[in-house]
């Protein structure tokens, strides 16, 4: 039934704000509500409203996460008392994903939902709020309190991006623990305990971060990307960081944003830009482009994992390995020389993976 509740918010929503046509508004909500009374009868009220599962064939509570990063911290904390289904795989992009009929059934069946926030599922908040009439949903990086967060004018009120930041991204593990207890509570001591030795990880993580990015010398320590997912990373890690679109992709790169940056990297002599994984690379090959055709060469330090995990494989495919995979990629291509204290003894991430 939430998604029908859904689509007469959605049409309600249309009729006052007259994006459904013209007339007045009486007019334009006789219409909207004629509108639901003809999809109620084509779809069958019966076959729309289908009783969600909310327990996955084990019996266990099902957790529907939206990005990789969210769906890492439930794994970490649920473990197995929970099934977890995450609908954003690797190399998507959050700001302009959309759900699918599936990701709307995978809602529907949840018992509880988990979803970054702050505006990073900016094309699929409808179907997630929606969901918030019938069953818990949850926000996590909403954990992180405002006087933490990176603040902007307009839209995007606060940075979306809080993984970058372990020791940001430990709060939202807080939150994804509580509300694991409070769809659980005999699993309490279980979960308690994972989550404890997850905030330990991400506080070793955080500080091997500090350490690492800080063997950057200081003239050289610029990370230049694509769209600005990495002002977090950059405020806890000590890295000035340029981007050439905002935080959010949901906006075609402007010829003047790139020109703008070219004419910094060329002054500035930064020698290295950094492509990410869930954006299309020509805004960075653009620059490298600009760059050379004004006389200073830069090469593509690597790829980063901003806005999603990698694949299977990839070393990447876990919170902890994505992060990793990140600082190492920006501390070699900056000139940090080899790692004196490597993180990644075996069973480190046990607490992260399994
Ligand atoms: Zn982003």
């Amino acid at each position: 039934m939430a998604t029908f509740d859904w689509m007469i918010r959605s049409f309600a929503r249309q009729a006052s704000d007259g994006t459904t046509g013209t007339g007045s508004a009486a007019t334009r909500v006789r219409r909207a509500v004629m509108t639901c009374a003809a999809l109620l009868a084509a779809c069958g009220l019966v076959a729309c409203e289908r009783s969600p599962e909310r327990t996955g064939g084990g019996g266990k509570p099902v957790v529907v996460c939206t990005t990789g990063m969210v769906a890492d911290l439930a794994r970490a904390i649920g473990g197995d008392r929970i099934e977890l289904r995450t609908l954003m795989g690797p190399g998507v992009d959050p700001h302009l994903y959309k759900a699918s009929p599936g990701d709307v059934r995978a809602l529907e069946s949840a018992a509880l939902v988990l979803y970054s926030g702050l505006h990073l599922e900016g094309r699929m908040i409808e179907p997630i709020e929606a969901m918030a009439r019938t069953k818990p949903v949850v926000a996590v990086a909403e954990a992180v309190p405002v006087e933490r967060r990176r603040k902007f004018e307009g839209e995007y009120a606060s940075d979306p991006h809080v993984w970058m930041d372990a020791s940001l991204w430990s709060l939202a593990g807080g939150r994804v623990r509580d509300e694991l207890i409070k769809l659980d509570p005999a699993g309490r001591e279980r979960i308690t305990a994972a989550s404890a030795t997850l905030t330990a990880e991400l506080a070793e993580l955080h500080q091997w971060a500090i350490k690492r990015l800080g063997q950057i010398p200081a003239d050289r320590r610029v990370l230049v990307t694509a769209h600005d997912a990495f002002g977090y990373f950059g405020r806890a890690y000590g890295v000035e960081v340029l981007a050439v679109q905002g935080v959010s992709t949901d906006s075609e790169a402007g010829l003047r944003d790139i020109n703008a940056l070219i004419d910094t990297l060329v002054k500035r002599k930064i020698g290295a830009v950094f492509v990410e994984t869930s954006v299309p690379p020509k805004t960075i090959q653009a620059l490298v482009e600009g760059c050379a055709a004004r006389g200073h060469p830069i090469k593509i330090g690597g790829e980063l994992y901003s806005d999603a995990l990698g694949g299977p494989g990839s070393g990447a495919d876990t919170y902890a390995g994505m992060f990793r995979h990140n600082v190492e990629t920006i501390a070699t291509a900056l000139g940090a020389g080899p790692d004196a204290a490597p993180l990644g003894a075996p069973g480190r991430d046990q607490g992260t993976t399994k």
